[in-house]
């Protein structure tokens, strides 16, 4: 069942990047078909099949013979499997509520996905996608307290030290987290981490419980502070912005996947 989810990730994918490239270009998001960035040349249904129109043509563009980015077939890939790994955690086929906690997740990362992307090109970030994340956030929190549904819970055992009121349960973690970073931003005085970065924290923090927003924190000020390490080193420039957004995306995805092996191993201890 979830390899269909993987298929779906992959046409997704395409989209998603889609979305991003039109953000960067201003073009308009619905009204035209794709294209060749060289030649213009628009393209054809089966042109625009994921992965396998790109190892079909071999990573040229029929009309030009000019190469393709490896962007198109990465981003289709990595959307493949974080819609993947989203149908195994939550396992949307079983029953309404478990679709419901899929769709919240596949949305935010579908949102943060784009902004990723964007973030990476320009150093900027789209409000009006951090807008339909804040509104979802709330939605997410309002589902949960009204209708006293527990929050989906990745690290069981940190998340077991910290008892909240279930209303502040999620929005207590965007609150610590955009405080944490907009320090960080007075601090460095904007430099390395922008205003976008602090917004951004905020929205993920409506979809995290407290200790899973801890291991984000973690996973993703890890990477992000080893891959400006390695910029310094090849730059030699420690004034260099960094895209912070992608680093998000990824420790957001260790944080459901290992936070999942975590519990799960914990709850195998109690349990035999
Ligand atoms: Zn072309």
């Amino acid at each position: 069942m979830a390899i269909f989810f993987f298929i779906f990730g992959l046409f997704w994918g395409s989209f998603l990047n889609n979305v991003a490239y039109r953000l960067k270009t201003g073009e308009s998001f619905f009204l035209t078909r794709s294209h060749c960035p060289i030649c213009k040349k628009t393209l054809s249904v089966k042109e625009l099949i994921p992965l396998i129109s790109f190892l079909i043509q071999k990573g040229r563009c029929l009309g030009c013979q000019s190469k393709i980015s490896l962007r198109y077939p990465l981003t289709e890939i990595l959307t493949a499997i974080f819609t993947f790994t989203l149908a195994l955690i939550f396992k949307p086929w079983i029953n309404f509520f478990f679709l419901i906690e899929f769709l919240f997740y596949f949305f935010l990362f579908s949102v943060i996905f784009i902004l990723a992307l964007y973030d990476f090109d320009t150093l900027l970030v789209d409000d009006r996608f951090l807008l339909f994340l804040f509104f979802l956030g709330l939605i997410f929190v309002f589902y949960h307290t009204y209708l006293k549904i527990p929050y989906p819970d990745f690290s069981y055992l940190l998340n077991y030290l910290f008892i909240l009121p279930p209303y502040l349960e999620t929005l207590f973690s965007s609150i610590f987290l955009s405080f944490l970073f907009f320090f960080i931003y007075l601090i460095t005085k904007g430099e390395g981490l922008g205003f976008g970065d602090v917004k951004t924290v905020f929205v993920i923090g409506l979809f995290l419980k407290f200790g899973d927003a801890l291991i984000f924190l973690v996973f993703s000020s890890l990477l992000g502070s080893l891959y400006g390490l390695i910029l310094f080193l090849k730059e030699k420039n420690l004034k260099k912005p960094i895209p912070f957004i992608p680093f998000f995306f990824l420790g957001l995805y260790f944080t459901l996947v290992l936070g999942k092996t975590f519990s799960a191993k914990y709850l195998n201890l109690i349990s035999f």
